[in-house]
Parts: structure tokens; sequence; C-alpha cells
């Protein structure tokens, strides 16, 4: 049976949308590891009207999946069959209210809801400042950093259902965990945060500081997802004096012995062995092929299990090509 991508019969079953609709649009540019195939359609809707009347005439039985900015995956060779979701310029602004409250679309930086809230004079989101995805990919990984996560700032979260009805959902509602929220098949359209009131140089400082740190413990220039594996202890640094006590994925993977691994262009990173790091040329198969490798490593060493915090989405290419 051939199972090959088919974008034009694909666009055909897909309605008329104001946003962009783009057959067989390469990925890699899309992400911070630059790899992996096509989006067989990419949809950038133009505002969340857009994207609600797109995803209620969407038949059911097409795939379509919302991306950020691609800081935590790995999209396979092959691509992503069905639409990807990419939201923009609809989908980016932040608002400050007097009451610390700071609403921001999902597809705003997370860099940039930390400076906006920091310029405001809102404290408790400097930690957003080093992340760099998006407010709905935070949502969706309940991202954090130095102890703080999404679940400590959020009030609630607007989305979209896959049959274009929306939803808003309260902190509760989220279940948050370490680097996991539980709704699935959401597109997250914006956010509502809280802060607490500060001093504007005050914040600004602390998140200088942040990003210094960052900048010595981590290669933030490299093409990297960030973290490639979670930390056994259940938590992310937390910056302060007994976090050398936690299990932390890097140091059982530099333990087994794979700083520096290498698979093709892929590397386990010198200056920190849990990114996972695409020197040049590495494809996506590789990349998790050099992942699996490690958690195999650190099986063996240390009888520790890793899992992966980066995700893998779309079909190998070998997947692909067997198909057709
Ligand atoms: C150098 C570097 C440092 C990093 N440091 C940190 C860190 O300190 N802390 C941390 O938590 N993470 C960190 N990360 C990982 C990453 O930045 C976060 O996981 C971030 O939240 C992902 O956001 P994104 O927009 O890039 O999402 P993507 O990688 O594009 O997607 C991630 C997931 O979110 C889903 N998603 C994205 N947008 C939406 C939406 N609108 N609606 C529904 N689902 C959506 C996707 O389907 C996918 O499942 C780092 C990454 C890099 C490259």
């Amino acid at each position: 049976m051939s199972r090959t991508f088919s974008p034009d019969a694909l666009l055909e079953r897909l309605p008329s949308v104001r946003g962009r609709l783009e057959p067989m649009r390469e990925l890699a540019p899309l992400t911070w590891l630059r790899v992996g195939g096509p989006a067989e359609v990419l949809f950038s809707p133009a505002d969340i009207e857009d994207l609600a009347a797109f995803l209620s005439a969407t038949p059911e039985d097409i795939p379509v999946l919302a991306l950020g900015v691609g800081s935590n995956v790995i999209v396979r060779d092959g691509g992503i069959r069905g639409v990807v979701v990419r939201l923009g310029r609809g989908f980016n602004a932040i608002t400050v209210a007097a009451d610390q409250r700071v609403i921001a679309g999902a597809a705003a930086l997370d860099a940039r809801v930390a400076l906006s809230a920091a310029s405001a004079g809102v404290d408790g989101m400097a930690f957003l400042r080093g992340i760099p995805g998006t407010i709905g990919g935070a949502l969706r990984m309940n991202a954090g950093a130095y102890g703080r996560y999404m679940a400590d700032i959020l009030v609630e979260a607007h989305a979209l259902r896959r049959d274009g009805s929306s939803v808003v959902l309260s902190n509760a509602e989220m279940g948050f965990g370490y680097r996991h929220s539980a709704p699935r098949d959401l597109f997250y359209t914006g956010a509502v945060l809280q802060g607490s009131s500060g001093e504007p140089e005050a914040v600004l400082a602390q998140m200088e500081a942040l990003m210094e740190r960052r900048a010595q413990a981590q290669p933030v220039k490299d093409r990297t997802a960030g973290s490639t594996f979670r930390n056994p202890a259940g938590f992310s640094s937390t910056g302060k004096a007994d976090d050398d006590m936690a299990l932390k994925a890097w140091k059982l993977i530099d333990e087994a012995g794979c700083r520096g691994l290498a698979r093709g262009g892929a590397v386990m990173n010198e200056k920190h062995p849990n990114f996972l790091t695409n020197a040049g040329g590495a494809s996506a198969a590789e990349l998790e092929a050099l992942g699996e490798e490690v958690i195999a490593r650190v099986r063996v060493h240390s009888g520790h299990e890793l899992t992966w915090e980066i995700e893998r989405i779309g079909e190998a290419l070998a997947q692909r090509s067997e198909d057709t």
C-alpha cells in the first residue's frame, strides 16, 4: 500500500484560509537542531479565528500537529505527515496589566515575555529569559529553569481543541509535572501569567545573572534542543547549594563515558554532555541513534534508565520509502 506524502491531495481536502498553506515545507530551518524532513503541509494561521475555522473544517482523519520554534524537538528525516501548524505574528502579542498579570500569545517568545514583564516592573518571570521557546511550547513542556516553572506563574491557558472549539484551562487542569503537562491534542493560543511587584532594574539584573550562569554551563550557541534527557531527580537545576546532590542526567552520561561521544555529525556536547548537538551535517537518524546509544551505555554503567526530554516527531526516512 502506498503511503507516501500526497500534498496536492491533502490540500484539496483542506478548507481555504486567510493565513498560509505551504505544501512540502522544509522544517529543518524552523528547528534549533536544523534536521528533519518536510511537513506535508505547513499552516501559518492569520489569527485565532482563522485557526479555529481551519480546525473545525479539516476532516478528523487528517493529523494536525502544533509546532513552536522547534527548540525541544527532533523532526525525523522523513518529515511529518498531515498538517503542521506554526503560529506566527497573529499570536505573539504581550500585554502587561496593572495587577502584575502578563497576557501573552502562544507564539510570543519566552525571552520577550520575560523582558516585557521586567521592564514593566513585574518580578517572578526572569527564568523565562533563557528558555529559547514560545509560550505554547512552555505550556506543553512546563518549561522551567533554576527552580521555577510555568506551573508557578500560570493563571490560565487558552487553547483550541482539534474540532476548533475553544477551551480555557486553569493551572490545576494543566496537570503540570516535571517537563510535563497533561492535556493532549490542544492548540495553545495564549496564556495569562501572574507575577509580583518588582523594580525593573533589579529584575533585569537578576535575568542578566541567570543568563551569564547559563552561558558558563551550557553550549547556548550550538545547534541543540537543550537538555536531551530528563533528570532522574525529577527537577531541573535549582541553582541552590544542595543542587549537587540531585541525580542529574549529565552526570550519569559523563560517568558512562559519553561526553563527546559522536555518530556522524551528532555529538554529546563536550561542554554539557546532556546537550545532544548537531555539530555539522547530522541527520535526525544520527541524532536519535546517538541518544539511544547513550541510554544503553548509561543503563549498563549505572543501571539508570534515562528518558528523552526532547520530543522526536514525524517519520524516519526508511519508514517512508518502505511505505512507497
Ligand atoms: C539552548 C537551549 C536551552 C534550553 N533550556 C531550557 C530550559 O532551561 N528549560 C526548559 O524547560 N527547556 C529548555 N529548552 C527546551 C525548550 O526551549 C523548551 O522545551 C520550550 O518550552 C519549547 O518551546 P518551543 O516553542 O520551541 O516548542 P517546540 O520545540 O516547537 O515544541 C515542543 C512541544 O510543544 C508543543 N507545542 C508547541 N507550541 C504549541 C502550541 N501552540 N500548542 C500546543 N502545543 C504546542 C509541540 O507540539 C511539541 O510537543 C532549551 C532548549 C535549547 C535549544
